[in-house]
């Protein structure tokens, strides 16, 4: 097969020549002409539950189905090594269907490892959407295992503390228990959970694979089971991943590669130059020796990505650091072309409960495309100014 990198330029791809075209086709139909009352009805009840249209049927409705949208998640699968990929229009989205998936198995219950994103952590400890909860730390995982556990979840690299957890062991002590990994951090570039036996890999892909900041998704690279789930459910609780976004975040794939390689080797460079910096204290990066004690870096990620986060002394200068930056945007969200900075615990992790929240001294930087040397002098200048 082709190299990781070949793929992300072309999966998803297919057929263009066919059809007379060399870029990807944006079509934005809402609903699809039917050739009779017969076909389109065995279409409709083949898409409503969660089955992909056959070659030459009616697409039917967009809620159900949209070429745009399916080249997106082809191109997904291909890059997370899956059977399939379902696209949603938001991470958050994509979450809520991998619960109500869940649910439709008749289990009801979840056992999560914090640290997670915000919305993840809120939307399950609230039990918004009738799941109920046990957060647990990998090693607590086998023991909070109940006969009505659906589902695992875990994020690696985790937001915002940049924690590892081991995927082949925490596989081990679901016991048979399906797994969800938020692999939004690490992106298919650097790790592929499915390797490990996962069942679904999903991805805020409004991060690194759309990569620029202007389009929002979510995806679920999966089995041909889980598939069929989470369509059903997105077809009914309206989820679906719109066009115009769809084709922006495949638009991202091709780049992805390039771009994740290129911003971990400017984030790398800043990890270490903070972590010299006297008035930064600890610094939380997995590509310093001490913030992967297990030696996932290099086995299990190929690399250490472009996130981190680092202390300061006081929560007072943490909070003023934001407002200093020039070059830097202070701003949530993570992933893209250009380095953002952000105060977790006061706003992605604000809606964590206490105990679990990140500590108030604490930043978090994704670092971007820029010159590193630049990026360094505007947090230095930020972090110095500011004392
Ligand atoms: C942003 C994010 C999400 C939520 O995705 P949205 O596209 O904002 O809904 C989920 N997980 C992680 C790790 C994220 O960073």
């Amino acid at each position: 097969m082709s190299t990781f990198d070949t793929l992300a330029v072309h999966a998803g791809r297919d057929g263009l020549t066919e059809q007379g075209v060399h870029a990807v086709p944006i079509d934005l139909s809402t609903t699809a002409p039917l050739p009779s009352v017969h076909e389109g009805g065995l279409a409709y009840e083949q898409m409503a539950t969660g089955g992909v249209p056959l070659e030459g049927q009616s697409t039917v409705y967009q809620r159900l189905w949209n070429p745009t949208v399916a080249r997106f998640e082809a191109g997904v699968a291909a890059l997370e090594g899956a059977p399939e990929a379902v696209a949603f229009a938001t991470g958050m989205a994509a979450l809520s269907g991998v619960l109500l998936a869940m649910k439709s198995t008749g289990k009801n219950h979840v056992v999560a490892v914090r640290p997670l994103y915000g919305g993840t952590d809120h939307v399950l400890a609230s039990g918004l959407l009738g799941t109920e909860t046990t957060f647990a730390t990998p090693a607590e995982v086998r023991g909070a295992l109940r006969p009505d556990t659906g589902l695992v979840i875990v994020e690696t690299p985790a937001n915002p503390s940049l924690e590892l957890v081991d995927l082949a062991r925490l596989v081990e002590e679901a016991d048979g228990v399906p797994v969800m990994v938020d692999n939004t951090f690490a992106t298919p570039v650097l790790q592929r959970p499915l390797k490990y036996g996962v069942a679904m890999v999903l991805h805020s892909a409004t991060k690194f694979l759309g990569g620029h900041g202007d389009a929002m998704g979510g995806v679920v690279a999966t089995s041909a089971e889980w598939a069929v789930r989470l369509r059903s459910v997105r077809a009914v609780t309206g989820g679906i991943l719109t066009p115009w976004p769809a084709y922006l975040l495949h638009r991202g794939l091709a780049t992805l590669p390039i771009r994740v390689r290129a911003q971990q080797d400017a984030a790398h460079k800043v990890a270490m130059a903070l972590a010299g910096h006297e008035l930064v204290g600890k610094v939380y990066y997995p590509g310093l020796p001490e913030c992967d004690p297990l030696g996932l870096v290099g086995t299990q990620m190929s690399g250490p990505g472009s996130l981190m986060a680092f202390d300061v002394e006081s929560a007072e200068h943490a909070e003023r650091i934001p407002g200093a930056v020039r070059l830097l945007t202070h701003a949530v969200s993570l992933g893209g072309i250009d380095t953002l900075i952000q105060h977790p615990a006061g706003l992605t992790h604000r809606p964590v409960a206490a105990d679990a929240k990140p500590h108030a001294q604490m930043l978090r930087v994704s670092i971007g495309l820029e010159d590193p040397a630049d990026i360094l002098d505007d947090l230095v200048q930020a972090i110095e100014s500011t004392r």
